[in-house]
């Protein structure tokens, strides 16, 4: 068992400095668990007070039901994996593999005549582990694939080799838990993708508890079980990634999550004859009596409604599928290829028309004539519909 839970962690590194408050987590046995948040949110400090790299400033940290707040890191039984690979340059790939497990079961003369004085049994069974170490770092090369690297230098290595060995040390070691910090930052796009498809087979494989840390959304939404979203030092949610995209919690979440964010409208929320309204710049959108906010409004309520790009066609509202909400100003394209960003201005109330409410889409590209599926775009005037949830 390797749950992982934090219990109101606190950490300050001065009293201007709140990097983490009053978190509460619990990352459950076998479960791939995402920190995500912008730079500066507290992600790192939160994996390396797991990791005993950095004390808590109040709270209680537990590892497979053992109270390891004020545990040194090396007794945690983790292995953190860094986004710089953190290898010994003047040690081989095989040392380097070596080292954790070295440590553990070696020791030089002295300290091993004195265990086998203290403790002959297990001092026999550390010192058979101590002889299965090469056996183990072969086993463990052949799967991550790098057995031919096993004498060579970090240094005579590519980065994503780099990123294997250092995988590799952790996974030797066979720890209770892994704390990754951005371990594919510094890898090209192309090599990224294929690291994550390999770690997410490889947390299948080890089944073990693994925490990743990353302000990288797509890795979020596909490497975790369960995304915990951080700012500002706050948890603000944590669920399994479709949920938290659906249904965030709150702005933060909802722009954070998504490429691009969803679009936030404020507007009223109106209420006649029973029925109920959204308005706002020109939109007009009628409410489902699902989606309505809990706290039912009195007469007019200011509300925001959140639209996912995808959410948004440029055409009549011919389905039951969708619903007619008004029209606006085409203002820019951005093609990416296989699907295309389209941003839309709103018109005004007449009032504040300097800063015009914009709307921004995400729509499929027929391949063919490069033309926005279903959209009618040519028009710089167009209308607008929203998915019916
Ligand atoms: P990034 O994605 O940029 O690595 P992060 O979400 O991992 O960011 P942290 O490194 O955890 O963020 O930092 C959280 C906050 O704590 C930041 O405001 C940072 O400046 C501050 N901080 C982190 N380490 C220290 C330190 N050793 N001393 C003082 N402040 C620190």
């Amino acid at each position: 068992m390797a749950k992982v839970v934090l219990n109101q962690v606190d950490k300050r590194f001065s009293d201007s400095i709140a990097a983490v408050s009053e978190l509460n987590l619990e990352v459950a046995d076998r479960e791939f668990l995402v920190l995500v948040g912008p730079s500066g949110c507290g992600k790192t400090t939160t994996l390396r007070m797991i990791a005993g790299l950095e004390e808590v400033s109040s709270g209680q940290i537990a590892i497979g039901g053992r109270d390891v707040t004020h545990v040194s890191p090396k007794d945690r039984d983790i292995a953190m994996v860094f986004q710089n690979y953190a290898l010994y340059p003047h040690m081989t790939v095989r040392r380097n593999m070596a080292f954790g497990l070295r440590l553990r079961y070696g020791g030089n003369f002295v300290s091993r005549l004195w265990r086998r004085w203290r403790d002959a049994e297990n001092a026999a069974k550390r010192e058979e582990q101590y002889r299965q170490i090469p056996e183990k770092v072969d086993q463990v090369a052949d799967t991550l694939g790098i057995r031919k690297l096993l004498d060579r230098y970090p240094r005579e290595l590519s980065g994503g080799e780099r990123q294997r060995v250092a995988l590799g040390r952790a996974i030797v070691r066979e720890p209770a838990a892994f704390l990754f910090d951005e371990p594919l930052s510094n890898l090209d796009a192309k090599l990224r993708v294929e690291m994550r498809r390999e770690l997410k087979e490889l947390h299948r494989r080890l089944g073990a508890t693994m925490i990743y840390v990353t302000h990288d959304q797509v890795e979020a939404m596909t490497l975790g079980d369960r995304i915990a979203v951080m700012d500002k030092g706050v948890l603000q949610q944590v669920g399994p990634p479709g949920e938290v995209y659906h249904k965030p919690a709150n702005r933060f979440v909802a722009s954070f999550l998504g490429t691009p964010g969803m679009n936030l409208l404020e507007g009223e929320l109106v209420e006649e004859n029973g029925r109920f309204q959204f308005r706002s710049s020109g939109l007009q959108l009628d409410i489902a009596a699902n989606q309505r906010p809990q706290q039912e409004p009195s007469g007019a309520r200011q509300v925001v409604l959140g639209v996912r790009p995808e959410d948004i066609l440029f055409a009549e509202a011919s389905s039951a599928d969708w619903l007619a909400a008004g029209h606006g100003q085409v203002e820019l394209i951005e093609s990416l290829g296989d699907v295309g960003f389209v941003h839309i201005r709103l018109p005004g109330d007449g009032v504040n028309d300097a800063v015009l409410p914009r709307l921004t889409a995400k729509a499929g590209i027929d391949s063919a004539d490069g033309m926005f599926l279903g959209s009618g775009l040519k028009e710089q005037t167009v209308p607008i519909a929203f998915r019916a949830a």
